[in-house]
C-alpha cells in the first residue's frame, strides 16, 4: 500500500533514565548511527540530542537526555539537568529507561518526573542480555508494573537490538498525522563539528580513570578541508594542570592513542581522510562558570 500525505504520522519522543541505564545506546541502534556518545560513566551526554528516523510511513524524532543528576551544585550539573527535563514538554510519549532486575532512588526520581508530565509512557527494561537467570525478571516486572500506568512494558537489549521492532510498532501508535517535519536524510540536530567534539570526548571518557572525564570539555577549533584531507584542530580544555599531563600521559602516549581512536570514529563521520591535531589547555574553574559554558557551547536548547 502506497503511504499517501494524509496517513503520514511524526511525533517527538523523549528518551529519560537515569546516567549508564543505555539511552544513548538505544538512540544509537533507532536511528541507525552514532549521534549520540556512550560510555561506562555517567555524565558522558550533557545535551539534548535529536535522532531522526524516518521511513516511507512515519518519523519519529527520539530525543536523548543526561540522565538526571542529584547532585546539582555546580553550573555544569544544573545545565544537564536542565537538559534532561525541559524534554517532558511537548512530546507525543514517554520511553523510560531502566536496567533489569535493578530499582534504584535515581530510578524513583525519574519516574516521579514523569508522573508529574502526565505524558504517556512505555516502560524499557534494558539490558537483558547480560541476565545469566532470566526465570527472575518475571517477577520484575510484575514488581514495576504496579509503580505506574506504564502503557506498555518491554525488556529489551539496546546493544543488541533485542525486541526493538517491538517497540517500533508500538510508538507508531502514538505518533499524530503530519507529513514529515525533518528532511528524510538528516539524522539529527547536530553539526559535523558538535559530532566531532563529542567523539573526541567520548575516547577521553572511555579512556580516562575516574575523575578527569568530569572536568573536561572538547571544543574545535578549526575544521578546514585541504586536498581531500579534512584537517581538525581541537583543544581539549581541563580544570587543572596536573589533569592536563593525565590527558596527555607518559611521553603523550595517552593523547596519541585517543587521537588515533577519534580520528578513525571521525572519518567513518565524514566519509572522508583526516588529519586531527588535539591540544590540552587549562581553564580552571570553566565547570561552575555560567559564561565559561556559554563560550564552550552548552546552551539550553529548548529555552
Ligand atoms: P546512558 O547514560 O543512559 O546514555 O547510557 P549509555 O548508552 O552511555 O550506556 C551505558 C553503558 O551501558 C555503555 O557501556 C553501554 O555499552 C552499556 N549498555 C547499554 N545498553 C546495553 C544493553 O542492552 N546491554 C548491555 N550489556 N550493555 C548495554
Ligand atoms: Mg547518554
Amino acid at each position: 500500500m502506497k503511504t499517501t500525505e494524509t496517513d503520514y504520522r511524526c511525533g517527538y519522543v523523549a528518551i529519560v533514565g537515569r546516567p549508564n541505564v543505555g539511552k544513548s545506546t538505544l538512540l544509537n541502534y533507532l536511528v541507525g548511527q552514532k549521534v549520540s556518545i556512550t560510555s561506562r560513566k555517567p555524565q558522558t551526554t550533557r545535551h539534548q540530542i535529536l535522532g531522526i528516523k524516518t521511513t516511507s510511513h512515519y518519523q519519529v524524532i527520539y530525543v536523548d537526555t543526561p540522565g538526571l543528576h542529584k547532585n546539582a551544585s555546580r553550573a555544569m550539573n544544573r545545565y544537564m539537568n536542565r537538559a534532561a527535563t525541559s524534554v517532558l514538554h511537548g512530546v507525543n510519549v514517554v520511553i523510560f529507561l531502566i536496567e533489569a532486575l535493578r530499582w534504584t532512588d535515581e530510578d524513583e526520581m525519574v519516574l516521579s518526573r514523569i508522573k508529574d508530565s502526565e505524558i504517556p509512557a512505555i516502560l524499557l527494561v534494558n539490558k537483558v542480555d547480560k541476565l545469566e537467570d532470566k526465570s527472575k525478571l518475571l517477577s520484575f516486572l510484575q514488581e514495576i508494573s504496579i509503580k505506574h500506568s506504564f502503557e506498555h512494558i518491554i525488556p529489551v537489549s539496546a546493544l543488541k537490538g533485542n525486541n526493538l521492532d517491538e517497540l517500533e510498532k508500538v510508538i507508531f501508535d502514538y505518533l499524530e498525522v503530519s507529513s514529515p517535519w525533518y528532511s528524510d536524510d538528516m539524522v539529527t540536530d547536530r553539526s559535523i563539528r558538535f559530532l566531532t567534539a563529542e567523539i573526541i570526548r567520548e575516547k577521553l571518557m572511555r579512556g580516562l580513570g575516574q575523575e578527569v572525564p568530569y572536568d573536561l570539555t572538547v571544543e574545535i577549533e578549526s575544521f578546514k578541508e585541504k586536498e581531500n584531507v579534512t584537517h581538525i584542530n581541537a583543544l581539549i580544555w581541563v580544570e587543572r594542570a596536573n589533569q592536563k599531563s593525565i590527558v596527555i600521559g607518559k611521553k603523550g602516549e595517552r593523547l596519541k592513542s585517543i587521537g588515533k581512536q577519534s580520528r578513525k570514529d571521525i572519518e567513518k563521520l565524514l566519509d572522508k581522510k583526516v588529519y586531527l591535531e588535539l591540544w590540552v589547555k587549562v581553564k580552571e574553574g570553566w565547570s561552575d562558570d555560567e559564561r565559561a559554558l556559554l563560550s564552550l557551547g552548552y546552551k539550553d536548547e529548548l529555552e
